[in-house]
């Protein structure tokens, strides 16, 4: 077993945690029990917190075989109505609903009430009537990290349009791509966006995506003021067609099972999906795990560095927040901007209660020593949550030490574009942590490790994630191609979602992510994940980021290929990996010892920051002619200097 990730390597939760709302340990076993024993009266009741139109009376209405997903079928509600004229009419419209931190420390920030976030999106919404958006229309919103990408969605929510967010950075052909895929007639973009200093020409990108798909009209948020071009007839300035707009707006009522939302995943394992989401459901999912996961308390200032085109930003940016009344920071610039301790001045400068990043985020600044964040105030924060990726329990010991003071728990949230929220975690009042497992099951979710054969294996065990019953925020389908969907989550193990993650489930039922299924590498017979690999050597001190994949091995069957990035500063050399292998070999031991050890000043990410593996691999297995969809990259040149510098020749 390694040194890296215990068992019993135990972080103990804060003995003050509740404040007598937060889920005790006790609350939490009864209510998961009921969760499971009787889904249709819990999960009524979670669903009485939000306003319905019509109230469900059919709770989980659901099949895994065949394969369809519905719930509170009856019901009739709207999201935006929960989101935000809800506390509006219950007399909270003066409470903060957004705070915006501009991407340079002195640019201009806002603060928007919820009185005034109804406003701002009754506006945006009569704007899009104007336009002839209709409910059940597709809407692309491709827009910088500012509020009006919130007031968009929250705009077609409101109106029963079916949002589907492009992440900011992606290229013309990726947006085209995503356009023509749902058949979306209306663009939403802003004339550029401001990433870390740097200008992004979204609409530049929005008018070369138009020359291979098709939109009726664009809808263009002034931002930053720079010059773009705007095509008559199709392209709208927003700050002049909503001018004239009228100030009132009803939700549309909404059956639970109309759709939200489309988004499309991350890319890391295959051509990007258009994940569809349903509106009741995921409404009840996205509140119910807000509150319980962040315990949020009223008055606190909670912060997701997320960006809105990431499920996590829909989720925990937006809906999940905003249901609660909380109030929540959108931040448009980027971790290392001006300097490497920005998300410590802006977490200092706004009194940040809740913080919650991705692993990718934690690593690149852990690389950057801890004097960054001792230079500021952070006795605010209570409580820090890590998603994305499995994290390695040295940042996760970061991450607690310096940023949570030794204070704060860290919860590590376990999910997917494809699950609409957080399914396995610890809850801050409830678990007791163990640094890089993210813990135990939520309300309602029953995850079951199975072998390559779909054998359920019982106990202490290591095997395939499949979750065996439905939830409320489960993905319904795949736009335009439920084939796909069956294919893709319910053919491996017939009659139970396949997640496509590996999983290790520990004597006190604690679950450890060990990365994708795909990722697994078989060892001379030895099966170990590779995520392990790479925590033991980001565990070396000069260490700053690995990636670790296995390719074919006459002997072994398959050798340990190994990817690694330096902390700045650090040069590598042959006495240097030398002493990297036998680190690893101390750590995990001899069958885990690196075959490959390729350094390299970066890797192969996706816009979201997840590294590409596949690439990875096949550059590993010398088979780098056919490297596949590669357009979600957030920089394809490194693919070249990594085929390059190949160890495997
Ligand atoms: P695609 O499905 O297109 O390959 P993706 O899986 O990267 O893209 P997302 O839905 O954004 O797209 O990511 C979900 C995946 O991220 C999970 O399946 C898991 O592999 C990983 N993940 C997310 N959170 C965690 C976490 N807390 N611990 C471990 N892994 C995580
Ligand atoms: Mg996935």
């Amino acid at each position: 077993m390694s040194n890296t990730a215990h068992d019993d390597d135990w972080v103990k939760r804060p003995a003050d945690a509740s404040d007598g709302t937060t889920c005790t340990a006790a609350d939490y076993e009864r209510m998961y029990a009921e969760s499971v024993d009787d889904a249709d009266g819990f999960w009524a009741e979670q669903a009485a917190r939000l306003d319905w139109i019509e109230k469900p009376t059919r709770i989980a209405g659901w099949s895994y075989d065949p394969v369809d997903i519905k719930w509170f079928e009856d019901g009739k509600l709207n999201i935006c109505h929960n989101a935000v004229d809800r506390h509006v009419d219950a007399g909270n419209g003066d409470r903060v609903a957004l705070i915006f931190e501009p991407d340079s420390p002195d640019g201009e920030g806002r603060t928007i009430t919820y009185a005034e976030l109804k406003a701002e999106v009754v506006r945006m919404a009569n704007t899009l009537k104007k336009l002839g958006v209709k409910k059940g229309d597709r809407v692309t919103i491709y827009m910088p990290m500012i509020p009006e990408g919130a007031f968009a969605m929250l705009a077609c929510a409101r109106i029963g349009a079916i949002h589907s967010v492009i992440f900011g950075g992606f290229s013309p052909d990726a947006i085209a791509g995503r356009v023509e895929d749902c058949r979306s007639d209306w663009i939403v973009t802003a004339d550029q966006g401001l990433r870390g200093s740097k200008v992004v020409p979204l609409k530049a990108n929005v008018d070369a995506a138009l020359e291979k798909a098709s939109a009726k009209a664009v809808l263009v948020v002034r931002h930053t003021g720079g010059d773009v071009a705007m095509t008559e007839g199709r392209d709208h300035w927003y700050q002049e067609l909503s001018a004239d707009v009228g100030e009132e707006c009803p939700c549309e009522p909404m059956n639970a099972e109309d759709p939200l939302f489309i988004l499309y995943t991350s890319g890391s394992t295959g051509s990007p999906k258009g994940v569809l989401h349903t509106t009741g459901g995921y409404s009840v999912w996205t509140e119910t795990t807000f509150r319980y996961v962040f315990d949020y308390r009223p008055g606190e200032i909670y912060w997701c560095t997320a960006d809105i085109g990431w499920v996590t930003g829909h989720s925990y940016i937006v809906y999940g927040p905003l249901q609660n009344g909380a109030t929540s920071l959108m931040f448009e610039g980027v971790p290392n901007y001006p300097d490497h301790d920005r998300f410590w001045a802006v977490c200092e400068k706004h009194k940040v209660n809740i913080f919650y990043t991705a692993p990718t985020a934690i690593r690149a600044l852990m690389r950057e020593g801890e004097g960054h964040v001792a230079k500021h105030d952070l006795s605010s924060l209570r409580l820090l949550g890590s998603v994305g990726e499995p994290i390695n329990p040295e940042a996760w010991r970061w991450y607690h030490d310096h940023v949570g003071g030794g204070r704060t728990p860290v919860v590590d949230t376990w999910w997917q574009t494809e699950t609409g929220g957080i399914m396995i975690t610890t809850l801050p009042g409830a678990h007791d942590m163990k640094p890089g497992s993210a813990g135990r099951p939520f309300f309602g979710i029953c995850p079951q490790l199975v072998d390559n054969d779909g054998h359920v294996l019982d106990g202490a065990t290591e095997g395939n994630l499949c979750i065996t019953r439905s939830w409320p925020g489960q993905a319904r389908t795949v736009y335009g191609d439920h084939e796909r969907f069956i294919q893709t989550y319910f053919s491996t193990y017939p009659g139970k979602y396949f997640t496509g993650d590996g999983c290790r489930r520990d004597a006190d039922g604690y679950y450890w992510i060990t990365g994708r299924v795909d990722d697994v590498i078989n060892v001379s017979g030895h099966r170990m994940g590779t995520a392990e690999v790479e925590s033991a050597l980001v565990l070396h001190p000069k260490v700053s980021e690995a990636a670790v994949v296995g390719y074919p091995h006459d002997i072994k069957g398959q050798g340990i290929y190994c990817y690694v990035t330096l902390n700045a500063g650090e040069e590598s050399s042959d006495d240097f990996a030398g002493e990297l292998r036998q680190w690893v070999r101390k750590e995990i031991g001899p069958i885990a010892t690196p075959d490959h050890l390729h350094f390299t000043p970066g890797l192969p990410k996706t816009r979201s920051g997840k590294i590409m593996r596949r690439i990875l691999r096949k550059i590993a297995e010398n088979e780098f002619g056919s490297l596949g969809d590669t357009s979600t990259l957030a920089d394809p040149t490194i693919v070249d200097s990594l085929i390059e510098g190949r160890q495997n020749r």
